[in-house]
């Protein structure tokens, strides 16, 4: 927890003459009749601070006026302002704190965004860098593969298009304060930037660069500057206003990256959820969800689970299975395993099948166990996230048939995207959630039931009283038995309504292009797929870990995340992996600047 900053805010401004009175410090330059420094102390006090050192200097007077206007700031004057660098100004106020601070100068502007996203990101030192947008008087700073602090320097090394750029604005705990007050003392001039002992205290305590091209700041220096400034923030003020927050890429196998429509949609009047106009809400998610599931939309029925999709998977087999049942549940990861603890913990009556896991289901042999007619029903995963196999329902629907059997789907990282049609594609229940394919935000799982085969189980088993299916289903029209998350739900329908208008089949053609461009790209860098491509789905791969490689997971994940990109560890018990998701709200152009930040990554850690 942070609530207290530091402004250093000594020096003379001297090249901002023309602009700002001689004997005032630079904090007092007026940006739309507000003195920059009043602005930022401002956004300080809304996001969280509630104590603020300003380090004066030249014009202190003016400063402890300002002081006196608001609660929690203390200035703190460094006599030696004129003879001194802004380390000296830093110095005098390191013994009055005493737990982690955010450091700025007192000459920037910046969105409010800045300050949360560093005060949220988990590394306990860090710097705030820009691009390069040419401004000039910049303080370019050079990192490690990493992403730490190396140096820093006026002056580029090398081309600055490619360089991170000092913004003014740093996290710092106590420890690296602590640091930079015993290494200043070693110094013997007291003409030393913050600049300069940061970058040596790195040496003891890795200081983390956290590039963030999306967030504004700019630091005021000099007449141009000023200018720029002022035709800047009126664009900071918006964005300040809008909760405008930046682009992440979700690689991950969902919740996956959403649009801004759905975000904004949580956003509603508070409602009671029995009222008319919320039900509303549900019949259409109901209908949208009834139209996915298959063309004769009529015949199937859905139920909505407040919870994630391992709640609608446990619905659908514990209410479904009847203690003179028998299941056969086809394993092939960690989602077919799921099922079977479910099986294990409601006492189902439950045999395992446990094919090859990257490759088609040897349907004879499935057939061969089927042919022994123990079996009432059948239970499988349609696409095993773990390792990306979309099983083909062709063959399952043939033998389901055959065998008059049930067939219960967990459809959790398939439905709205590959191609499923409950009623042709033999499948009585269907378990699906919010958060994959959907484009929605996680939170309501999904039972689609066939109405003949719900019907069927009014005298079914009850084993749970939350995740009954009949009763659940059967509640009054387009309620919720319990209380169900309602701003989920709106998110909810914004998603499907977009997922009605992109179309479900172009919807899926849009992830396999993304897989396509992304796996081409992973397969040029040395990357292989656990999963035969035939029956790869399109939607996640699992890549093997190179054996024998210095590649590490960890790194990789961290130096993407650094850059909004996330990627997610693999689950498989006798596999190093990990996997790359193309669901989501992504574009062509997204997966090509993900590509790229890959390649970076690889070129500064071969493999
Ligand atoms: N089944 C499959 C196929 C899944 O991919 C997942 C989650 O990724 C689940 C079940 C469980 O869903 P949840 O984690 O939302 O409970
Ligand atoms: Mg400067
Ligand atoms: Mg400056």
């Amino acid at each position: 927890m942070i609530n207290t900053a530091i402004i250093l805010a000594a020096g003379c401004g001297t090249r901002l003459r023309p602009h700002l009175a001689s004997h005032l410090p630079k904090g007092a330059l007026p940006l739309q009749d507000t003195p920059i420094i009043e602005t930022s102390i401002q956004t300080l006090l809304a996001n969280g601070i509630t104590t603020i050192y300003i380090g004066t200097g030249h014009g202190s007077d003016w400063y402890d006026a300002l002081s006196n206007q608001y609660p929690g700031i203390h200035c703190i004057k460094n006599p030696d302002f004129a003879t001194s660098g802004s380390m000296h100004t830093l110095a005098a106020i390191i013994p009055y704190i005493n737990g982690p601070i955010l450091l700025l100068e007192s000459d920037l502007i910046y969105e409010k965004r800045a300050i949360s996203y560093l005060y949220d990101y988990p590394e306990p030192n860090s710097i705030l860098a820009t691009p390069y947008y040419g401004y000039g008087d910049e303080v370019f700073i050079t990192v490690n593969p990493q992403d730490y602090l190396v140096s820093m320097s006026k002056k580029a090394d090398g081309d600055p298009q490619l360089q991170h750029v000092l913004s003014g604005i740093s996290k710092c705990s106590l420890d690296l304060l602590h640091r930079m007050a015993t290494c200043y003392q070693t110094h013997a001039t007291r003409m030393v930037d913050y600049e300069t002992i940061l970058t040596e205290s790195s040496q003891h305590i890795p200081i983390r660069i956290l590039n963030n091209p999306e967030i504004h700041v700019m630091e005021v220096d000099t007449p141009d500057h000023y200018n720029r400034a002022l035709s800047l923030y009126p664009d900071i003020k918006i964005r300040n206003r809008c909760h405008h927050h930046e682009r992440r890429y979700l690689l991950n196998p969902g919740p996956a990256t959403l649009s801004k429509a759905v975000q904004y949609a949580q956003i509603v009047p508070d409602i009671c959820p029995r009222e008319t106009e919320f039900t509303g809400v549900v019949s259409e998610i109901k209908q949208h969800l009834q139209t996915i599931a298959s063309h004769q939309s009529d015949e199937v029925t859905v139920t909505l689970f407040s919870g994630s999709g391992t709640a609608s998977v446990e619905s659908m087999l514990s209410s479904v299975i009847r203690d003179t049942d028998h299941v056969l549940i086809i394993n092939q990861g960690a989602y077919g395993e799921r099922m079977i603890q479910i099986a294990t913990i409601h006492g189902l009556p439950h045999t395992v099948f446990s094919p090859p896991p990257f490759t088609a289901i040897p349907y004879t042999a499935l057939d061969n166990l089927l042919s022994q007619g123990r079996f009432t029903h059948l239970a499988l995963v349609h696409h095993e996230t773990t390792t990306g196999l979309l099983n083909d329902l062709g063959p399952i629907s043939a033998l389901a048939q055959h065998y008059q059997l049930i067939v219960c789907l967990d459809a959790m990282s398939s439905f709205g995207a590959a191609p499923l049609d409950m009623m042709t594609d033999t499948v009585h229940f269907c378990a699906a959630s919010s958060n994959k394919n959907i484009q929605g935000t996680a939170g309501i799982g999904m039972v689609i039931s066939q109405k003949a085969a719900l019907a069927a189980l009014v005298n079914g088993p009850k084993r749970s009283l939350y995740l009954d299916l009949y009763s659940n289903a059967h509640y009054q029209i387009h309620q919720f038995q319990f209380t169900p998350p309602v701003h989920t739900l709106y998110a909810l329908r914004e998603a499907l309504r977009e997922l009605m208008t992109e179309g479900v089949s172009n919807r899926y053609a849009r992830y396999r292009n993304a897989w396509q461009q992304l796996h081409t790209h992973m397969t040029t860098l040395g990357f292989d797929s656990l999963v035969d491509s035939q029956v790869h789905g399109g939607l996640i791969t699992a890549y093997r870990v190179p054996p024998n490689s210095r590649f590490s997971f960890e790194d990789f994940h961290d130096y993407l995340y650094r850059r909004h990109i996330t990627i997610y560890p693999g689950k498989l018990r006798e596999h190093a992996t990990f996997r790359m998701a193309t669901i989501g709200d992504l574009t062509p152009t997204d997966i090509t600047h993900i590509c790229n930040e890959i390649t970076t990554y690889f070129q500064k850690n071969p493999l």
